[in-house]
């Protein structure tokens, strides 16, 4: 076996690193509430939460009750970055409005 300097440890002692591009530890939940209930999207929203420096995305306002909302449930579950949008709860509202209207 090669010593890898680098990473002496064993990987299963180091700290999970939240990466939304590392394959989902799980592809399927029961329901999206459980799925919402979950440490896999706590940290995707995290994530997407921080990227957006927990701003709206489209107007920027720093609101203290942000969503998450999925751009695409194409991929639920395993979502890409993209597949999601950080919004304040009126331009989610917004969005809801006009998919309403599509
Ligand atoms: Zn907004």
């Amino acid at each position: 076996m090669q010593l890898n300097l680098f990473h002496p440890k064993p990987s299963t002692e180091l700290a999970p690193v939240p990466c939304p591009a590392a394959p989902a530890p799980r592809r399927t939940f029961a329901s999206l509430g459980e799925y919402y209930q979950s440490e896999q999207w706590a940290t995707k929203r995290l994530f997407a939460l921080h990227r957006a420096d927990h701003r709206c995305e489209r107007c920027y306002s720093k609101s203290r009750h942000l969503h998450v909302h999925h751009v695409t449930y194409d991929r639920i579950y395993n979502e890409r970055p993209e597949d999601l949008e950080v919004l304040c709860p009126k331009c989610h509202e917004d969005e809801k409005t006009a998919n309403i209207k599509d």
